[in-house]
């Protein structure tokens, strides 16, 4: 029998192969160039995570490879970015281009988690060229108690050469002693863990990571910026900074009480360390399963004048009524082409994905 993880793992695959398929079927027929003055909207905004360079011997298992990109990548897509004519802007200037209805196009360029490497490689890279980006900072990893889970989850995997969790009361062995054992360990495991409520999804890795002796809180130290350096970046006028909750959750799996508490607490926790109320956020995964509807109007409650998902897509002027659920288009480790973001730039891959709906905030 198929089960739910199972399925959103297959599903996470086929979702890739398709979307592969299209990208290369729009690049090769040039499609992406006759449709991109109805598909590439006014805007568009990146999410990042990591930037740092590749490691000396790149590891066959390595599941979060996509929430990564090399330095040199990153550079040459602002080159790209800036030759495609786009403006590099803040997110307080994209908000009011939108408002505006100024038709120049501009990109912003966002990056969740708050990484140490964001200061060390992204933020110099950007100094040079006085363009603005923003970090969106979950307050509970500068603090350093945050739960990095699916990094310390494949860590475990890693490890293990089995795996066995309680699921649903039920003993769940799964083979890991090959990279493809490994790869559909952790595929299976991190479908599963966010499809369960936030607080079952921690203590089973908290769990796991003592079986295996992951220190998620020496990750946290070890990857995210602390405080200061955090303060060294939001003191340049180029750096805004933004909430992400307090511990990485997805608000939608949270009671209304606890979901305002993680978007509105996180903002008072920057505001306490910076001195400035941050009014951009950004949901946690991002994706429809982590932020809906209703989640959208709570941001709004809180205080945010603007909140990104990770629903993919560009940036229309029908966004200024949606600035609670705003699209973003991931720069993907996988994808370190300029060919991908060529496409990505004209909007077509998104309008395909999307069905031609500009505005996706259901
Ligand atoms: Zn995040």
């Amino acid at each position: 029998m198929v089960d739910g993880a199972k399925r959103r793992a297959a599903l996470a695959k086929v979702k890739t192969a398709v979307m592969k398929a299209a990208m290369s079927g729009l690049y090769h027929t040039g499609a992406h160039r006759l449709l991109a003055p109805y598909t590439q909207g006014v805007g568009v905004i990146f999410t990042l995570h990591h930037v740092r360079p590749e490691p000396d011997e790149p590891k066959a298992f390595a599941p979060n490879r996509i929430l990564e990109v090399t330095p040199e990548f990153l550079d040459a897509v602002l080159d790209q970015v800036q030759e495609a004519g786009l403006d590099v802007v803040s997110l307080d200037e994209a908000v009011l281009r939108l408002q505006e209805g100024d038709d120049r196009r501009f990109a912003c360029f966002t990056f969740d988690d708050g990484y140490r490497d964001n200061l060390k490689y992204a933020y110099p890279m950007f100094k040079r060229r006085s363009m603005p980006l923003t970090l969106y900072v979950p307050t509970d990893y500068p603090d350093g108690n945050g739960e990095l889970w699916w990094l310390a989850l494949e860590e475990i995997v890693a490890r293990a050469h089995e795996i066995e969790l309680c699921r649903n009361g039920e003993l769940w062995r799964l083979p890991a002693g090959t990279v493809p054992e490994k790869t559909r360990a952790f595929a299976e495991i991190y479908w599963w863990l966010r499809l369960i409520d936030e607080a079952t999804q921690r203590e089973v890795v908290r769990v796991l990571a003592d079986r295996y002796e992951v220190d998620m809180a020496a990750d946290c130290s070890r990857l995210v910026m602390d405080w200061d350096e955090i303060r060294t970046m939001a003191a340049d006028p180029l750096v805004t900074v933004g909430a992400h909750t307090k511990g990485h959750f997805a608000v939608s799996k949270l009671y209304v009480s606890r979901a305002c508490e993680e978007m509105g607490g996180s903002a008072d926790r920057i505001e306490r360390e910076l001195g400035v109320r941050p009014i951009h956020f950004s949901y946690p995964y991002g994706d429809p399963g982590s932020a809906g509807r209703r989640d959208f109007a709570l941001a709004r409650q809180v205080g945010f004048q603007t909140a990104v998902t990770t629903r993919k897509g560009m940036l229309f002027p029908a966004h200024r009524r949606h600035l609670m659920a705003l699209p973003r288009v991931s720069l993907n480790g996988e994808y370190q082409s300029l060919t991908y973001t060529a496409l990505c730039l004209s909007g077509a891959p998104f309008a395909l994905w999307n069905r031609f709906q500009q505005v996706n905030a259901a």
